[in-house]
């Protein structure tokens, strides 16, 4: 059981300028009741909570039981014996561990579960492209439905998508849905010298897509020793001025392992809030964005789907999906070890 003052002093070092992230003891008072809750809740029904970080700090400090970016909740997901899985995130994460788990019950407690990389693609126009390129191997990023993971030979994510693609055996890639990582992962295979012919889709992250290379020369003109931390759904000319690019727990890592006078973290608030909270003597500066499905997740709906879950919720999948887009993420473990 955690307590009103104990919960606002957990998270007293989250100030990242919005009042979403900011705790004060009346917000926490009406939290703690929630939380606790949950938590009492959880360990009757044995089930877990998966949350990424970009869900409110409320979810991750309060109740989830693995935070992570979208590889290390797959890996949570594939390790668990729980009955019931909640991910706290959007759809596709769900679907993920759905694949893994197909007789466990996973819901995903916001009812606004999109993502404007996931909805970019449709199974049907996979189908399409894989008749247009019929020597390409198709490889998605995680950020894709099941359907559409069913279709390709291999999934990526942040963390591992420039290795997968160096290394996969086809001469002859097909990347999607992120036009923005399919940039970046051309200008790689370039500087390494590699013959691969490589085509993209045109989707992309609203999120990482709004960062502007002139807003990063303003940051630098006041504080010339900052760290441009970015992530590879960004624009190729943000990844250019950029100190390091990675997925969000590299960016986590890179950040507690330097030292660094500033960070600028071009990536959803929710993990500036994170570090704020796990390394609390370094300073970050500029401004984050919010994505508006995972923001869309809260307390209340979590404690709705313990104590009388909405079937609506629950994520369901055919056996055959399962089976076809679980060797796509079976192959990424393969090649992403
Ligand atoms: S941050 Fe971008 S990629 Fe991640 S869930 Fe939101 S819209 Fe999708």
């Amino acid at each position: 059981m955690i307590t009103a003052s104990e919960l606002q002093e957990k998270l007293s070092t989250i100030s990242i300028g919005s009042n979403t992230c900011n705790f004060s003891l009346e917000t926490c008072e009406r939290f703690v009741p929630l939380i606790n809750k949950i938590n009492q809740i959880k360990q009757e029904k044995n089930a877990i909570i998966l949350a990424h970080s970009y869900v409110t700090p409320e979810i991750l400090h309060g109740v989830a039981d693995h935070v992570g970016d979208s590889f290390e909740l797959a890996k949570a997901a594939q390790n668990t014996d729980c009955d019931t899985i909640i991910f706290a995130a959007v759809k596709f994460m769900a679907e993920t561990a759905k694949i893994l788990n197909p007789n466990k019950k996973v819901y995903i407690p916001s009812e606004i579960n999109g993502c404007s990389l996931a909805d970019s693609i449709t199974a049907k126009e996979v189908l399409e492209l894989k008749k247009q390129y019929p020597d390409h191997a198709f490889i998605c990023y995680i950020n894709t439905s099941a359907e559409v993971k069913a279709l390709c030979d291999s999934c990526v994510t942040s963390s591992n998508v420039y290795k997968i693609i160096e290394n996969y055996p086809n001469e002859n890639i097909y990347f999607l849905p992120d036009q923005l990582m399919g940039k970046n992962v051309e200008r790689y295979l370039k500087s390494i010298g590699s013959k691969k012919t490589f085509r993209y889709h045109s989707g992309t992250c609203y999120v990482h897509e709004e960062y502007d290379p002139d807003m990063i020369d303003f940051l630098k003109l006041k504080n010339p020793d900052a760290a441009i931390v970015s992530h590879p759904e960004c624009k190729p000319s943000i990844i250019e001025k950029s100190t390091f690019v990675g997925s969000t727990s590299q960016m986590i890592n890179y950040v507690k392992e330097t030292n660094h006078k500033q960070y600028v973290m071009l990536t959803e608030c929710g993990l500036t809030a994170r570090l704020q909270m796990e390394a609390p003597t370094k300073q970050f500066i500029g401004s984050c964005t919010m994505c508006r499905y995972m923001k869309s997740n809260n307390l209340y709906q979590i404690l709705s789907i313990l104590e009388n879950p909405n079937p609506e919720l629950e994520i369901k999948l055919d056996d055959d999906t399962i089976g076809k887009a679980k060797h796509s993420l079976f192959e990424m473990f393969k090649y992403a070890s």
